[in-house]
Formats: structure tokens, C-alpha cells, sequence
């Protein structure tokens, strides 16, 4: 998907945790972590910024456990979020940008370099307008009501 769809998937994804396991888990940096989980839902693609093979490295599991232990780092000295939260946002955020790929027509080594299988479900196209957008406005619906039912206050106000 483009980052659209990663974004709106993100929010889809957290808001659905929210909903169900409130916000017990963020020991009380809600938005900080929302923020790092919405980067780090897009984070994988870096791979075309820096010019890398496209679904390459940054596509695979071992990638994830490698993006969750730069988060837990990085989520520890900025604001003291334990190493386990933070390894948590960074690999769940970077395994569910792989999945949802994975529905994409462009193949990829998911399980490299246990395994060299290439993977692809084949149901969209990752540019496709009409699914990028319906996963930011289901996301966007979806997070803005865990938010609003766990009466979570915004930022600022
Ligand atoms: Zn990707």
C-alpha cells in the first residue's frame, strides 16, 4: 500500500487496541506513542528514500525486530518508555505494514533469510486509490472512536 493505506491502517490498528485494552499500556504518553506508532507504521518504505531494494530487507520479520529494538531505544531516552512498550510499538507497528503489503501484487521474502520464499496475495494494487482511502477514513473513524469512548483528551486542549 502507499502511505496513505499505512497510515490509515495504523490508526486502525491502534484504535481497535485502544478500544479493547484502553490505554494502560502507554504508561501515560499516549499521543507520544500514537505518533511513533503512526511513523513507524510507514517506516519500512524508507527503503525508497535511502534508495535500498524496494520490499527488500526492510520487508521482512527479522526487519520488524530490528525496527522494535531501534524503538524501544529510542522510545526509552526520549520520554522513559520501558523496553518492552517500546520494542512492542516499533514491531507491531513495522510486522502490520509487511501484512498488509503482503496483499499487494509485487512479491517479496517476508521470512528472509530463514527462508527465500517470495510472497504476494495478490487482491490490490498497492497504488489503488479506492482501498488506500478506505483504510484512512475506516482508521481515522476507527481511532477517533476508541479515543472518544475511552474519553482520552487531545493534546493541547
Ligand atoms: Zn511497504
Amino acid at each position: 500500500m502507499n502511505r496513505t493505506g499505512h497510515i490509515g491502517f495504523g490508526l486502525l490498528t491502534l484504535g481497535a487496541f485502544v478500544y479493547v485494552a484502553g490505554t494502560r499500556y502507554f504508561e501515560g504518553h499516549f499521543w507520544d506513542i500514537t505518533l511513533a506508532y503512526l511513523l513507524l507504521s510507514v517506516a519500512p518504505d524508507v527503503d525508497i528514500v535511502l534508495g535500498l531494494r524496494h520490499r527488500g530487507g526492510t520487508h521482512t520479520i527479522a526487519g520488524a525486530v530490528i525496527f522494535g529494538v531501534l524503538t524501544s531505544i529510542a522510545l526509552n531516552h526520549l520520554w522513559a518508555i520501558s523496553y518492552i512498550t517500546g520494542f512492542a510499538v516499533g514491531f507491531s507497528a513495522t510486522f502490520l505494514h509487511i501484512l498488509l503489503d503482503l496483499t499487494n501484487y509485487m512479491g517479496f521474502r517476508p521470512f528472509y533469510p530463514v527462508s527465500r520464499r517470495r510472497l504476494a496475495l495478490r487482491l490490490v494494487r498497492s497504488n489503488n486509490l479506492a482501498a488506500n482511502t478506505a483504510l484512512l477514513l475506516s482508521g481515522a473513524f476507527a481511532f477517533y472512536h476508541a479515543v472518544h469512548f475511552h474519553s482520552i483528551p487531545l493534546p493541547g486542549i
